[in-house]
């Protein structure tokens, strides 16, 4: 069992460092968020005052922050330097790939290990601890943190080298936003018909409509009683996360001259809806903007 130090514990974050904990891990936890810290007390972790105090003595740490710029100044020079030799740093934020590979290339110049591991499967896979981790780095890496990983993970898939998990999650998060939004249009089309969205859903669903949004992920109130939609788009994937991915999706883009009009699309929608007031709320609240309600 190892000593694991996790930062960032927030929707995602919280949830996987309990499944660690279930797992007989060692876990200590730092967030700048009390009220985070304390679920992680309540799920048996220890918590430190600061992220160098959780991760000095730890053999693996774990990062989950909203964007590159929390990840670039966690793991600074000085951060790395006081760590252990050989400890084993896993970065399951979704960042760019630019960022994820400059601070795995400072950890390993420091004697550390390092993988980008970002995850699909939203709340309920962290929750259930059925994720899918998609590993950017050294093969010998990512067999080290496999272990680890299925503590929280069903699937683990190696992409390539230090940033290739990264630019998969993104490839796969533009198609989120996609498939989100299409279902939340075609919803919002039948129940201005006068359809039932419950009724429609399980239509879709088992034709050739069907999707991920669909299936567990819902975005019209009510159809599904754990998706965010039912509480009023709370506690899942926020609008401002989505957008900043479909901003790395498109940077991407721009960097081989890559055409991606959907995702440029699926951008601009998240960034109108976000500034309108919804970045905090679930990205499945997308169906009320293209509704005209524009509140929740
Ligand atoms: P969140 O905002 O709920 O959690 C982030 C946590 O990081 C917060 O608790 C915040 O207080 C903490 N934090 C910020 N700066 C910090 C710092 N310097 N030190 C310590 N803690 C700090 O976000 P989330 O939904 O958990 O997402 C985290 C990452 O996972 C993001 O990169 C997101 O894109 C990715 N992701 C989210 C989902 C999802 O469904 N929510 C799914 C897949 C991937």
């Amino acid at each position: 069992m190892s000593n694991i130090a996790f930062i960032g514990l927030g929707n995602m974050g919280g949830p996987m460092a309990a499944n660690l904990i279930r797992k007989g891990h060692t876990v200590t936890g730092f967030d700048l968020s009390e009220t985070a810290l304390k679920v992680l007390e309540s799920a048996g972790g220890q918590t430190a005052g600061s992220a160098l105090d959780a991760a000095k003595s730890a053999d693996v740490i774990i990062s989950m922050l909203p964007s590159g710029k929390h990840v670039a100044e966690l793991y600074s020079e000085d951060f790395i330097s006081t760590l252990k030799p050989n400890t084993l740093l896993i970065d399951s934020s979704t960042i760019d790939a630019v960022t994820a590979r400059s601070v795995a290339t400072l950890a390993i110049s420091k004697g550390c290990k390092m993988i980008d591991a970002p995850v699909s499967g939203g709340t309920g896979g962290a929750q259930a601890g059925t994720l899918t981790f998609i590993v950017g780095g050294k093969q010998e890496d990512y067999e080290k943190a496999r272990p680890i990983l299925k503590c929280m993970g069903q699937n683990i898939f190696h992409a390539g080298e230090s940033g290739a998990g990264q630019v998969a999650k993104i490839c796969n998060n533009m198609l989120l936003a996609i498939h989100m939004i299409g279902t939340s249009e075609a919803i919002n089309l039948g129940v201005k018909h006068g359809l039932d969205p419950k009724i429609l859903s399980e239509i879709m669903q088992k034709s050739s409509g069907k999707n991920w949004s669909l299936e567990v992920y819902n975005p019209y109130p009510g159809v599904m009683e754990n998706a965010p939609a039912s509480r009023a788009y709370s506690g899942g994937f926020a609008v401002d996360l989505m957008a900043k991915d479909l901003g790395l999706a498109a940077e991407a883009g721009l960097e081989t001259k890559t055409s991606t009009p959907l995702g440029n699309t699926a951008l601009n929608l998240y960034r109108i809806w976000s500034e309108t007031g919804h970045g905090k709320t679930d990205f499945s609240s997308i169906l009320q903007f293209l509704n005209g309600k524009g509140n929740i």
